[in-house]
């Protein structure tokens, strides 16, 4: 396979972007090779400026839960952007939207549209410090809910890959407020609790780890942590920016039956635009300014064409519902045959899986939170890596991240991409 385009946009890239890239992770840089650039996707296949051709397990991260470019959700765009881009002046789209997502989410009664999945829970923290009056905050290990400073310590994503838990930047008074402990672990919580909780505003937690490769919670941790956060008048926020529509339409509330005080989502509630929101009860949300006293604001925040095409996807998602079981039946697919091609190279991996997000970890180990994540063999998933993308195969570029399927992987296209895991798992081994 030949890179050459790719290869001379990353040199004049480099020249004029940090790293020729606006993401840490799409510089491929923790597999080691130089990144692909992309010219156009549909559905679920993408193809870089030499042409090539990829089945793509990134889906941008997430947000294409119905594939590249689909119809059912552009159709129209070229009328809205007639009529202009942003006003500054709030549109009835904005409302509707956040009808559907109050109607999606039990337990929840307003919500505000921020542009990133990062201000949602940058936003959604401020209110609930606001709403206690305390400072403290929890995280666990692992989870990344974004690059606001508060949150930038112990997280996942491209700061586990690249080995920086707390970003240089990143003033220590400021993060002074911010605890960590380990995820999934009631009695590291309940200590944590026993000593500080009175001071604590906001527990934030991704209900299915998704940022250091894909870590379910435990049912009774959740449940603890919604005990514990009830006792001690702590806010619990679920940071649904990779499970909100994914793992069930009524996200992860829904998939556990279990309600938080706020919820952050990002992702596939803007369908590809930048899009994030935060949403909570109404005492909650009445901190929020103009009602309350926590500030927050956003120049493009309910953008009305971002608002169209999210909207436009969580309605096809809300009126075809069988949508979730036929992708966890695909996740499944996808999970069997690794773990068949596994059993008969006599490797024993860890293969995770929780609804349409999947991933293979390069550990024998059961991973349950960061530290086991840490015992990956990262320089054989490297390889396998390398190997895929030969092979027409687009997985995240580094380990700690989940496959993300969409409506339109088709069952060929699961065929495929098993060969060439097979393939790839030799070749690494
Ligand atoms: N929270 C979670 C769970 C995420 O996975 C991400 C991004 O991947 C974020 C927050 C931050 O979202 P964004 O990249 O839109 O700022």
């Amino acid at each position: 396979m030949e890179h050459k385009r790719s290869q001379a946009i990353y040199e004049e890239a480099v020249k004029y972007i940090p790293g020729g890239v606006n993401s840490p992770v799409r510089a491929f840089k923790s597999v080691g090779i130089d990144p692909i650039f992309i010219d156009r996707a549909h559905g679920s296949h993408i193809w870089d400026v030499d042409g090539n051709e990829y089945i793509d397990f990134i889906c941008s991260w997430g947000p294409l839960i119905l594939g590249h470019s689909n119809e059912r959700i552009t159709e129209g765009i070229s009328e809205m952007i007639a009529k202009g881009t942003s006003y500054g002046v709030p549109t009835q789209i904005e409302v509707e939207m956040a009808k559907l997502i109050v109607e999606a989410y039990k337990g929840v009664d307003q919500v505000r549209m921020v542009n990133s999945g990062t201000e949602a829970t940058m936003s959604a923290l401020r209110v609930a410090r606001g709403y206690t009056g305390r400072n403290k905050i929890l995280k666990f290990e692992g989870c990344y809910h974004g690059h606001s400073d508060a949150l930038l310590v112990k997280s996942g994503s491209g700061t586990i890959t690249y080995g920086v838990p707390t970003s240089p930047g990143v003033p220590a008074d400021v993060v002074k407020h911010t605890l960590v402990t380990p995820y999934n672990d009631i009695e590291a919580l309940e200590e944590i609790f026993k000593t500080q909780g009175e001071e604590i505003a906001a527990v934030i937690v991704e209900p299915i780890g998704g940022n250091m490769g894909v870590v379910p919670a435990k049912k009774d941790f959740l449940l603890a942590l919604r005990e514990i956060t009830k006792k001690y008048g702590t806010v619990l926020i679920f940071d649904e920016v990779i499970t909100g529509f994914r793992i069930a339409y009524g996200s992860s509330r829904e998939y556990f039956d279990i309600e938080p005080d706020m919820v952050c989502f990002g992702k596939i509630i803007g369908g590809g635009l930048p899009v994030g929101a935060y949403a909570g009860r109404k005492e909650i949300m009445d901190m929020v300014s103009p009602v309350g006293p926590v500030y927050q604001a956003g120049t493009l925040s309910g953008n009305p064409l971002a608002m169209y095409i999210g909207k436009k996807q969580l309605e096809v998602l809300r009126d075809n519902p069988q949508i979730y079981k036929e992708l966890e039946e695909k996740a499944i697919y996808l999970e069997t045959g690794i773990k068949a091609h596994l059993k008969e190279l006599g490797l024993n991996y860890h293969v995770a899986r929780a609804g349409s997000l999947v991933c293979l970890f390069f550990t024998d180990q059961v991973v349950r939170n960061y530290q086991d994540a840490m015992t990956c063999d990262i320089e054989r998933f490297n390889k396998y890596f390398k190997a895929l993308l030969e092979e027409g195969v687009l997985i995240g570029p580094a380990q700690f991240e989940a496959m993300f399927l969409s409506t339109a992987h088709t069952k060929e296209d699961l065929d495929k991409a098993l060969e060439a895991m097979g393939k790839a798992l030799r070749i690494a081994h």
